[in-house]
């Protein structure tokens, strides 16, 4: 278990450290920002899309190292996934990070987004993983205005 847990622990460092994707797209399609005050994490996402699917997606902002692993290993792993798909992801996570497992993974294998199965005994970092994942979602739905966990 323990080393299990520092492998995961050298992912989130390493995208923490070298967040992926960490750039704005210019002329995107969709934007969206979104704000977690529990913590101060702050995030912009950017998507392009091509139909319904996220031909590119990237993150700018600032934040602890959890919201910013968060943000770099969902933009890897929602890049060429249809908005349909990223929204199963999505659920799929949420699960993950607040009970330790997702019950749909089986059918939406969540890849390297596995890493984060320990927030869930952190309640209180739920917020700093989930926070990109509720920005891309209101930048997929068009939305306008900054996204607030609270
Ligand atoms: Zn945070």
């Amino acid at each position: 278990m323990s080393d299990l847990s520092d492998l995961y622990q050298e992912v989130v460092v390493d995208h923490s450290k070298r967040p992926r994707n960490f750039r704005k797209i210019e002329g995107a399609a969709r934007a969206a920002e979104g704000y977690n005050p529990l913590c101060g994490d702050r995030v912009a996402v950017y998507v392009k899309l091509d139909g319904d699917r996220v031909a590119d997606v990237s993150f700018q902002g600032s934040g602890c190292a959890i919201s910013t692993a968060s943000a770099s290993i969902m933009t890897e792993t929602v890049k060429g996934k249809t908005i349909k798909e990223a929204g199963v992801l999505f659920d799929s996570f949420h699960d993950l990070v607040t009970t330790g497992n997702a019950a749909s993974s089986r059918a939406t294998p969540l890849g390297k987004l596995e890493v984060f199965s320990n927030v869930s005994n952190y309640p209180a970092r739920v917020k700093c993983a989930t926070l990109v994942w509720h920005t891309l979602q209101s930048a997929l739905r068009g939305e306008q205005g900054a996204v607030s966990t609270e």
